[in-house]
């Protein structure tokens, strides 16, 4: 029977981008080869070396920016899986990137933040991030100095959107993990708050490897997310 006409959660991380050239960071060859969390990722960082912190996230940003970062054929099968569907459709996105929107995704929450603005720290005024953070970077609104940060969730720091994310949980009959290491909670912990909710979900994981997780879903897909995904989507949308 399709899982088309059902409310689909679809939870992604690093792994889905890792194809489209965007490093993981816990692999090999991963960020956290050449930088350590807490140099980068935490508010005490940024206090401590707000120049390191900002080059990080410019570094990043220009990746992203650069022609042959592009959204693979796992972002764009999620797309098509969005357009055929009747039920309610989410993506929760542990990325930073924009390429689920880049290839036509339309309902993403992105819990971590995004790379797309950045917010002053003193008065809270967001901003598009289409600049250069720099500490000699001028809030428009307060005028402070020095105080606009990207908008990503650092080390320490909340998690956005989460109560939407647990009420489209509450709802949620299918699950479906893609490229996440399930180390990072709360999203790591999407799972085990929907089995404890004592229903039938419908629970697959795709990745390259097993995971602390995997156990927990009803079936697992090893391989590239671009060879998994299109095959999984194309199969769905044949069966309409
Ligand atoms: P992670 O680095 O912990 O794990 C990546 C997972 O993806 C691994 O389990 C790996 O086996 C799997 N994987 C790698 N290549 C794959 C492929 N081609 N197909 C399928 N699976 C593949 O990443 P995570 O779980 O997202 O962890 C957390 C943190 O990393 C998040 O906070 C996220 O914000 C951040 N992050 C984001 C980006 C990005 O925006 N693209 C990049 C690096 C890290």
């Amino acid at each position: 029977m399709s899982i088309l006409n059902k409310n689909i959660f679809i939870l992604t991380g690093a792994g889905i981008s890792k194809e489209s050239g965007i490093n993981t960071f816990r692999e090999e060859d991963g960020l956290w080869d050449n930088y350590k969390i807490e140099d980068v990722c935490t508010p005490n960082a940024f206090k401590r070396n707000p120049d390191l912190v900002n080059n990080f996230y410019n570094e990043r940003k220009s990746q992203l920016e650069s022609p042959q970062i592009k959204p693979n054929e796992a972002h764009l099968s999620l797309a098509e899986f969005e357009r055929n569907c009747s039920g309610e459709f989410l993506i929760v996105t542990q990325n930073i990137d924009n390429l689920h929107e880049r290839a036509g995704s339309k309902k993403i929450l992105h819990m971590h933040g995004s790379l797309e603005s950045a917010y002053c720290m003193y008065c809270n005024q967001k901003v598009i991030l289409n600049f250069n953070l720099s500490t000699s970077y001028q809030c428009k609104n307060c005028l402070n100095k020095g105080m606009v940060r990207v908008d990503v969730v650092w080390f320490g720091e909340q998690p956005k959107y989460l109560e939407e994310i647990y009420n489209f949980l509450e709802k949620t009959e299918v699950f479906i993990s893609i490229g996440t290491s399930n180390n990072v909670y709360p999203a790591a912990g999407f799972i085990d708050f929907l089995n404890q909710l004592n229903k039938k979900i419908s629970m697959y994981e795709f990745n390259l490897e097993k995971t602390i997780k995997t156990a927990q879903f009803d079936q697992t897909y090893f391989g590239p997310a671009t060879k998994t995904i299109p095959k999984f989507v194309e199969n769905l949308i044949k069966d309409l």
